[in-house]
């Protein structure tokens, strides 16, 4: 796999002052498939400084150059949307086709929008006696996820750049390749030096170097709540404003009146879509006692009929996690109807498909994110009992709500405490707010709302 030597800092690939490295691994087979600098706090520190010194030119420039940027740098991305596709498959392990249908794909619709959104914004608005400037918050960390690698940049960087914020990204060690191919593409699309610069490194040493560092107004964060709790407490001894895109538990709440077949293979899709590595998965499936058996049945019907055809997971550490989560649903009491703890293949990280029956609200599997093809399938005895069961975690990231009559799914959904609702099979919307209620994070990402969080107000008055 083709891969860059350098960090890219004010506006080309240099060298790292740090002399470590990343070695990425193809999760498919184990092999390591190319090395990239681990950089370390000097070189956050001098990332850190290229993009301060060219944040006062880029908040200045019209918004209307800022949305012609954007948009060179989404015909960046399309002409690389093979090469970016296959390179998550070759470092994420997603088989090639979910690559090239959502990890290449969503990112275009999202750097696209915000082209868009740049250009047509109001900046500026009057209340009253006062003019209401929304200017850039200034330098932005955004430090982010394996899991989506290009998704979670774009939702940040994209705003960020349109918002006349510069930024230092540091993303996911275990996809540091996709990262490098974006930078290629700002390159391309003439963003000027300093505004967008790119430190691969580790979490607890690049990660943490750039939360902590003077020079940064913002963390954008999107990973896990141990990591989000640290990079928050960090951020709010130095008064820092933080955005948290953290972990998921959602439930698929399936209500009586639904149509059953479509609702359990739908939820065993969404599932199993990126080997179950997806926040807002709906890992919690929820069937009114009178159905729970015929659910029961076809999700693990849904689930066999993967077998093979769903990718590894991002690594022997996540394939581990998984495999210990799998066994400790079996030694808690809930029913393996599908997969199990073995893995399907003598090579790579993978992990069988896996459905569990039986599972109880209080349950470690029905608790905490396990991030791995895991469905839990409860059972509830009514409404209420379904609402106690939905809303019965730290987690409030997404969810599903199937029923006969959609006002009576909204009624429901209207109840839940989580940030993203989809009805009857909805689809994902790349305009609309995403983000957690409770321990799933702070702020919103994508849209107009994900603006917002790069954003803040100046008044005058007159
Ligand atoms: P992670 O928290 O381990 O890592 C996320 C990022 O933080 C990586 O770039 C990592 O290098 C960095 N990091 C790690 N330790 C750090 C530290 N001490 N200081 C600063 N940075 C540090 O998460 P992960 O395993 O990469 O991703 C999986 C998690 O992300 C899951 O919990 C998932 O739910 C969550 N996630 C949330 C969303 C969302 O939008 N809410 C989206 C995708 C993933």
């Amino acid at each position: 796999m083709k891969a860059q030597h350098g960090i890219y800092l004010d506006g080309a690939w240099r060298p790292a002052a740090s002399q470590d490295e990343i070695e990425v691994v193809d999760p498919a087979d184990g092999q390591v498939i190319a090395r990239v600098p681990a950089g370390g706090a000097e070189d956050i520190d001098t990332a850190v400084r290229a993009a301060r010194a060219a944040l006062p030119a880029w908040a200045a420039t019209p918004p209307a150059e800022r949305a012609a940027r954007l948009t060179a740098l989404r015909d960046a991305l399309v002409a690389r949307k093979d090469e970016i596709a296959e390179t998550v498959t070759a470092e994420l392990g997603s088989p090639l086709p979910f690559s090239q249908a959502v990890h290449a794909a969503v990112p275009l619709a999202v750097a696209g929008s915000y082209a868009e959104l740049a250009a047509t914004h109001s900046f500026e608005e009057r209340v009253g006696n006062s003019t209401v400037f929304h200017e850039p918050i200034g330098v932005v960390a955004a430090i982010t996820p394996w899991n989506y690698p290009l998704h979670q940049i774009v939702a940040k960087v994209a705003p960020a750049l349109a918002a006349g914020c510069t930024v230092v990204l540091k993303p996911a060690e275990d996809t540091p390749l996709t990262a490098q191919l974006f930078a290629e593409a700002v390159h391309e699309a003439g963003v000027p030096a300093g505004v967008f610069n790119l430190v691969t490194g580790l979490g607890p040493v690049a990660g943490q170097a750039l939360a902590e560092h003077p020079g940064v107004d913002l963390v954008s964060f999107t990973g896990s709540t141990a990591v989000g709790r640290q990079i928050a407490a960090t951020a709010g001894a130095a008064v820092k404003k933080v955005a948290l895109e953290l972990g998921g538990k959602s439930a698929n709440v399936i209500l009586p009146g639904a149509d059953l077949a479509k609702a359990v293979n739908v939820g065993v899709a969404n599932v199993m879509a990126n080997s179950g590595q997806t926040c807002s998965a709906w890992t919690r499936m929820l069937v009114h006692r009178d159905h729970y058996d015929e659910a029961v049945e076809l999700a693990a019907a849904a689930a066999a009929k993967y077998g093979d055809r769903i990718g590894p997971v991002v690594s022997a550490g996540q394939q581990a996690r998984v495999r210990g989560y799998i066994e400790q649903g079996i030694a808690e009491g809930a029913r393996l109807v599908a997969g199990g703890p073995e893995s399907p293949r003598e090579r790579g990280f993978f992990v069988a498909p896996t459905v569990f029956a039986d599972v109880t609200p209080q349950m470690t599997i029905a608790q905490e994110e396990i991030f791995g093809p895991v469905l839990s399938i409860l059972r509830y005895e009514d409404e209420e009992d379904a609402l106690r069961i939905a809303n019965g975690t730290v987690y409030g990231l997404a969810g599903a709500v199937w029923a006969g009559e959609e006002a009576e799914a909204v009624a429901f959904a209207r109840r839940m405490d989580t940030g993203q609702v989809d009805i009857n099979g909805g689809r994902f919307n790349p305009l609309a707010p995403f983000g957690g209620y409770k321990q799933s994070g702070v702020g919103r990402e994508l849209g107009a709302h994900g603006l917002a969080e790069y954003l803040q107000t100046k008044s005058l008055q007159f």
